[in-house]
């Protein structure tokens, strides 16, 4: 049991995914993203918790990098005054964040990285986060185990998985990503077709490279969920380039309607939370 997610979306909440940083203590060979330093125009989280009180305090979900390694995370998380998700790699020990910290999360999810951690570790860290709420269960943010299906590892997915799960944690594989159409695909026919015969829960049906639905669309991302770069510049979702002006520069504006998107749609685009319908042709769009 844990405490329930807020609804996103008509009648819901606005979710803002943010990336204050790509700074991330690991060096997971597939990241696209890492930086070992903080880059020029990166904002400290104390103007990312102005700025975001200044656009309505939506629900915010914390994206890197790795968000927790951040100067003054700790501060940002307790002083936020609404719901937060988070994306981490869980390198520190969970005990070791304040009173309070984790129970202002409504769902953090916990990603494994092979390359930079040992199975027994992580899986030991996320069981004693679950079990810092063990008598309060229904303040325990929902927590969710991701591990990336690195075809290297497809075969040790299934244990993973399985021993998470004995402890109690929800778990699932993760393809790894690529734009649709980039010529080097993370997966080779041989390996989807192993991935997909292990039968996993995995976090989308489709891999990255698969090819989605590519006629126009019409699509409400950026009405209630957009995402930030460390610049703070908003977009309608990760990969749709729309812009909703920039949060630090009084710009800011979730759109007012659907609008039309010709962006080739993946898993990373958080489809989960974009309700979008193919034009039919010959449709016009104002
Ligand atoms: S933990 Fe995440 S952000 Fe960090 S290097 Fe690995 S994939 Fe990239
Ligand atoms: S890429 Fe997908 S989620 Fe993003 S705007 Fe286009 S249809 Fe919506």
């Amino acid at each position: 049991m844990s405490r329930p997610v807020e609804a996103i979306g008509p009648g819901g909440r606005r979710l803002a995914v943010i990336l204050p940083s790509l700074l991330c203590n690991y060096d997971c060979p597939y990241c696209r993203i890492k930086a070992k330093r903080r880059q020029p125009g990166e904002r400290p989280l104390s103007a990312w918790q102005q700025a975001l009180i200044g656009i309505g305090a939506p629900l915010v979900h914390v994206a890197g990098g790795e968000p927790t390694v951040l100067k003054g995370f700790a501060d940002f998380v307790l002083g936020y005054p609404a719901p937060l998700r988070m994306t981490t790699n869980l390198w520190r020990p969970p005990e070791d964040w304040p009173p309070g910290f984790w129970e202002r999360f409504e769902y953090v999810t916990l990603s494994f990285h092979p390359d930079s951690a040992e199975f027994e570790a992580f899986a030991a860290r996320a069981a004693t986060l679950a079990a810092l709420f063990d008598r309060r269960a229904a303040l325990r943010p929902r927590l969710t185990c991701t591990i990336v299906a690195d075809p290297r590892w497809i075969d040790s997915l299934p244990g993973w998985i399985a021993r998470l799960r004995v402890l109690g944690l929800e778990a699932r594989g993760q393809y790894l990503n690529r734009p649709v159409g980039d010529p080097a695909p993370v997966y080779s026919d041989a390996d989807l077709a192993r991935l997909r015969a292990l039968g996993l829960p995995m976090s989308s049906d489709q891999a990255g490279q698969e090819a989605h639905e590519d006629r126009p669309r019409l699509c409400d991302a950026g009405m209630a969920y957009c995402h930030i770069d460390p610049t703070g510049a908003a977009r309608r979702c990760s990969r749709d380039r729309l812009s909703l002006g920039n949060l630090f520069d009084g710009t800011f504006a979730w759109l007012d309607g659907e609008r039309r998107c010709d962006t080739a749609c993946t898993e990373a685009c958080d489809r989960t939370f974009a309700r979008f319908r193919p034009l039919a042709d010959g449709e016009a769009v104002a």
